[in-house]
């Protein structure tokens, strides 16, 4: 049960969140990170009295620090104020919930400096998976899943001892606001569209990610990390409800789902508080008033960064960090509207062609791949 945590993207959809539940849950916040945000952050250092607010820049860090110099609140900024945050003594838990790679290196942080891990942050495992596990192991830390897909196989896992019967993982989807349209209609869709998705409210870059199933292809290699689950064990389904989170399934075909409002604040908690349950600020689920649940195949030729982070985990070495990188590169340029919806899809899979392939062992390694994975999308967006 955590007593006291770090929260690295705190300003975000899930930190807010995080924040709510530790309020309710009565759990003492020892660091709170953001990137520009810097009004809600300044909010949540008053509220919440953490030792260290750390922010994007230096320059930022100079107005942080003259807003709260009335306060205890130390501030740090950039990279090195994250992992300072990450490291933070008081902290028992680091919940993990910046956006993108950024990720990577404080986790790796965090783990050395021996805390449990509360993650959120997909990315991290997409690029980092071997790395990140590798150290919590060493480190005898704990990964708990934030994500609920992950969080609900998790769950699912609590009483089964012995792994051998565990067959295999079925992720559910929601897919998204395109569900059922073909690659050719999904050409001209815009910006808005993309963001509006049916079930969940995110930040924007995991609901670019969701409309383009890039975020189920990076859940597949995500669940592979936590759960030591070879891929072609790790079925997808497409269920539009997102009530059913995901399910095991055992050697003797029983299948197990965890079910619920979609509400990230069950995951988060259930994060904090394993192994206990406590009452949590949702809505009950109640299934009469839902009276369907609907399951369905995805389509991996429309989606194809889905197909994409697939044949990434199965090539190995650097293929998920050039997927990563060339979509970080790709959702930007889209948001920007500098590209279309379909280029993201098209970019990923010409880089996985064309970046060098290589062998990784260390963050130096992935570092350099997602330069070059988004290198390639920014000199190829530009000769068009
Ligand atoms: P948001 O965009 O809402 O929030 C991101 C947070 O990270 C903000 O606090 C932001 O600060 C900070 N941040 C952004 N860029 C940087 C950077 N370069 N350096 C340091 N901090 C940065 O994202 P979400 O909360 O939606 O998602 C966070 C992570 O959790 C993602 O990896 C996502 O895939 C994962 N996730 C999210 C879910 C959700 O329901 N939202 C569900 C499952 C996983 P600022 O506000 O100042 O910009
Ligand atoms: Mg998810």
């Amino acid at each position: 049960m955590t007593e006291n945590i770090s929260v690295l993207g705190s300003t975000g959809s899930i930190g807010t969140q995080t924040l709510r539940v530790c309020e309710f849950l009565n759990v003492k916040v020892s660091a709170l990170t953001a990137f520009s945000n810097i009004d809600l952050l300044e909010q949540q250092v008053r509220k919440f009295k953490p030792e260290l607010a750390v922010i994007g820049t230096e320059e930022k860090a100079k107005e942080l620090r003259l807003r709260l110099s009335d306060t205890s609140t130390r501030v740090g900024f950039g990279l090195e104020g994250l992992c300072e945050a990450a490291a933070i003594e008081s902290a028992d838990t680091v919940l993990t919930a910046v956006v993108g790679m950024i990720g990577l290196k404080p986790t790796l942080a965090a783990i050395e400096a021996k805390k449990n891990i509360a993650l959120a942050n997909k990315e991290t495992l997409v690029t980092g998976g071997n790395l990140v596990m590798k150290a919590a192991k060493e480190n005898g830390v704990k990964i708990y899943p934030v994500d609920s897909e992950h969080s609900a196989i998790f769950q699912c896992l609590q009483g089964c001892p012995d792994r051998k019967v565990l067959k295999r993982l079925i992720l559910t989807a929601s897919g998204g606001p395109f569900f059922g349209r073909r690659y050719d209609e999904l050409k001209d869709v815009t910006v808005e569209q993309a963001l509006n998705h049916p079930n969940w409210s995110m930040g924007a870059k995991i609901t670019v990610d969701s409309a383009s199933m890039m975020n189920k292809g990076f859940e597949v290699i995500e669940a592979k990390w936590l759960f030591d689950v070879p891929v072609e064990r790790i079925d997808v389904v497409v269920h539009r409800e997102s009530i059913v989170h995901s399910m095991i399934e055992y050697a003797d075909n029983s299948v197990i789902a965890q079910m619920g409002v979609p509400d990230m604040k069950i995951p988060i908690q259930y994060a904090l508080t394993y192994p206990n349950r406590v009452e949590c600020e949702t809505e009950q689920l109640d299934l009469t008033k839902i009276s369907s649940l609907t399951f369905f195949k995805p389509d991996y030729e429309t989606f194809k960064c889905l197909k994409a982070c697939r044949k990434a985990i199965d090539m190995g070495k650097n293929f998920p960090v050039i997927v990563n990188g060339a979509n970080e590169a790709a959702v930007e340029l889209f948001l920007d509207r500098k590209i279309s919806f379909t280029d993201i899809g098209d970019l990923v899979t010409e880089a996985m062609s064309s970046v060098s392939v290589r062998d990784i062992n260390s963050v130096d390694d992935i570092i350099e791949t997602d330069i070059l994975s988004r290198e390639y999308v920014s000199q190829t967006v530009g000769k068009v």
